[in-house]
């Protein structure tokens, strides 16, 4: 929750906790000198080997809800391919790329000062990001350097001071306010679509480089791949829990149902902890925020952390052997019955219609 001189909050509770209003004031609002400035919106824009990520495109659908200029930020090695790319995105006037190696893996301890430098050159108002794992470690240290305040995960712009953001566990929804001069935001993916990548004619700018010397080095990292959907973006979603009782029975009930459905595979935190499924497909208050057209829950119990990342899904559809199961309360359609019997049941009649 953000308590600061710069902020005013504004909480409306959902779900089961009460229903309740608390507003904080600032003695310090100062909106008048924001207001005073031309509104312009830089996007922080991911690449990874050259290629632009199209999710990260959602952050200019959110600038264009703020209306006003709004540029991208693109940098890394080889970076004009990915900056003729971004340049095409529908929206954008321009594109400002910085083409250093030293930015290729994202490194926040570099590329929060490298950013600071461009916000200061072009003079925006709005800096956004989405709340990725990029984003998440990089704008805190970008907001801390301009002495602003960061305003994460938010889900709706009211105005160019007023964000909408979800808090515990999308129990209440805060409406903040902020008088910073700069605004620092992390998007929610779920609640802005990426912009459309063609129709734009964008130009491209070199970026200021200062370059700075840093302390951490990248070493490796370590990929899942997965000729699956992405999890994070896909329109339909097939998740399991602890309910699978193991790794072998998860990929030899869930995958199948998966490939059938066309859908990506996600898991519980239990399915995960228990080693049923890698970490990146944790969905949940503690791994990833999914909206998909479809959402089948298999052999989860529906706990508030797991649905803080599955509840906006159109569609949410659940086999459990418990009729009592919380998951129940948010289904659109349930089926109560043993899943090692009903889901290849579903998996074959899938197959062959
Ligand atoms: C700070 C914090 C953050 C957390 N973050 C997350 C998060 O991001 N994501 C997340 O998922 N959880 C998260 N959790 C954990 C969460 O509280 C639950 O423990 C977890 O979601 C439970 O996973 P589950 O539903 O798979 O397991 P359980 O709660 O054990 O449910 C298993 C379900 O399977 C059903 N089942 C069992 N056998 C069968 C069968 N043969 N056929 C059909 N159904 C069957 C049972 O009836 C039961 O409903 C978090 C917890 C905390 C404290």
């Amino acid at each position: 929750m953000l308590f600061s001189t710069a902020t005013r909050t504004v909480l409306r509770s959902v779900g089961s906790v009460p229903r309740s209003t608390f507003a904080f004031s600032s003695p310090f609002n100062n909106n008048s000198s924001t207001l005073r400035r031309l509104l312009s919106s830089l996007a922080i824009l991911e690449q990874r080997d050259g290629k632009l990520n199209h999710g990260s495109l959602s952050a200019i659908t959110a600038a264009k809800k703020l209306g006003g200029s709004i540029h991208g930020f693109v940098a890394g090695s080889n970076i004009k391919p990915v900056a003729e790319e971004a340049a095409k995105v529908e929206g954008v006037e321009k594109i400002i790329a910085v083409d250093n190696a030293a930015y290729d893996k994202g490194l926040p301890e570099n590329f929060a000062p490298l950013l600071v430098e461009n916000i200061k050159k072009g003079g925006y108002t709005h800096i956004i990001a989405g709340h990725t794992a990029f984003g998440k470690s990089l704008l805190p240290r970008v907001a801390a350097l301009l002495d602003s305040q960061q305003i994460s995960d938010i889900t709706a712009i009211e105005n160019e001071n007023t964000f909408v953001r979800p808090i515990y566990a999308g129990n209440a929804i805060a409406t903040v306010e902020s008088s910073d001069l700069v605004k620092v935001i992390t998007i929610r993916g779920t609640a802005f679509p990426a912009a459309e990548a063609q129709g734009g004619s964008a130009t491209i700018e070199d970026g200021v480089d200062p370059n700075v010397e840093i302390s951490v080095e990248w070493v490796s990292e370590d990929l899942a791949k997965s000729d699956r959907p992405d999890l994070a973006t896909a329109g339909k979603v097939v998740s399991g829990g602890r309910g699978l009782k193991s790794k072998e029975d998860f990929d030899r009930i869930m995958l199948p149902l998966a490939d059938a459905l066309g859908a990506a595979v996600g898991a519980s935190r239990a399915a995960v902890d228990s080693g049923y499924a890698d970490n990146s497909l944790q969905v949940g208050q503690t791994g990833k925020v999914v909206a998909p057209q479809l959402y089948l829950a298999v052999g989860i119990s529906g706990a508030i952390q797991h649905l803080a990342g599955m509840k906006d899904s159109k569609v949410i559809a659940a086999i459990n052997k418990d009729a009592e199961a919380p998951i129940f309360q948010v289904a659109d359609v349930g089926l109560v019955g043993d899943l090692f019997e009903k889901v290849p049941e579903l998996t074959e009649k899938l197959k062959s219609s």
